[in-house]
């Protein structure tokens, strides 16, 4: 099955600094740049992975960007074609792991990130970029959730994660990730902050001390099972050093479109 590569421009649901609503261009330019090539690893064309693109403009109102934002994956579902989503902030997960769900049933989800992205509510907005996996564990989107890169994790936090039976692993959990929890269905979620700041500086919210790119990369060749979705978010270009952090994000796109693709 081909992909859809989806831009959501959206960071109204940030806190401290606005920015990743520029990112899905920022990545999208990346990608077509001549700094690099087209290739992943496995020697999959991007263009031959990626057989169609929509970035749809989003209304201003959170609720009805969200609402759009699942009606775009939902739409790329029934055209048979699995999304690989370019955020915006984190807040866009859960609308797509909404629409996914309806067609997958609960998921199995790695997420990479600084965050747990489980508040209850952040700054009295409940869909906030530091709630969707919250929301999305209460809505039953979730079998299994396995956090790795973890190292800015609040007690409310830790202990819903406990709680839900979330796997919670930090920065030095590599070899810790249950790869036997990541089977089908499985979406993949990567928050560019799980990443060191020296490999990732283009983030909003930089925490020292996390992933290395090939780490990252590294874990996704070894995932047990073909992606039904995956979503690249908090890019802040405004934040980024000489395009480091935008070919971090066009490399991981390049290497998750192939691995939706790989039958
Ligand atoms: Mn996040
Ligand atoms: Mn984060």
């Amino acid at each position: 099955m081909s992909v859809s590569l989806l831009g959501f421009c959206w960071d109204a649901s940030s806190s401290y600094a606005r920015g990743p609503a520029q990112a899905p261009h920022v990545i999208r330019a990346a990608l077509t740049s001549e700094a690099s090539n087209p290739y992943s690893y496995s020697g999959i064309h991007f263009e031959e992975a990626v057989t169609n693109q929509c970035f749809p403009e989003l209304p201003a109102d959170a609720a009805a960007a969200r609402k759009k934002i699942s009606e775009t994956v939902s739409e790329t579902l029934d055209a048979e074609k699995k999304p690989l989503s370019l955020g915006g902030d984190h807040s866009i997960t859960y609308p797509i792991l909404e629409a996914l769900h309806a067609q997958h049933g609960p998921m199995n989800i790695l997420h990479i990130d600084a965050h747990p992205d489980m508040y209850e509510s952040f700054e009295g907005d409940p869909y906030s970029h530091a709630c969707p996996f919250r929301r999305a564990i209460e809505d039953g989107y979730i079998n299994n959730l396995v956090q790795l890169g973890l190292r800015s994790v609040s007690p409310e936090q830790r202990a819903f994660g406990s709680a839900n039976g979330v796997v919670m692993l930090g920065a030095d959990g590599l070899e810790e990730v249950p790869l036997d929890q990541l089977t089908a269905p499985l979406y993949i979620s990567i928050d560019l902050d799980g990443l060191d700041p020296a490999f990732a500086p283009g983030v909003s919210h930089p925490e020292p001390g996390g992933l290395s790119t090939r780490e990252v990369l590294g874990l996704l060749s070894k995932l047990p099972a073909e992606p039904v979705g995956a979503d690249i978010v908090e890019l802040n270009p405004e934040k980024d050093i000489g395009l480091a952090t935008a070919n971090i994000a066009a490399r991981l796109a390049k290497e998750l479109a192939a691995m939706m693709t790989a039958t």
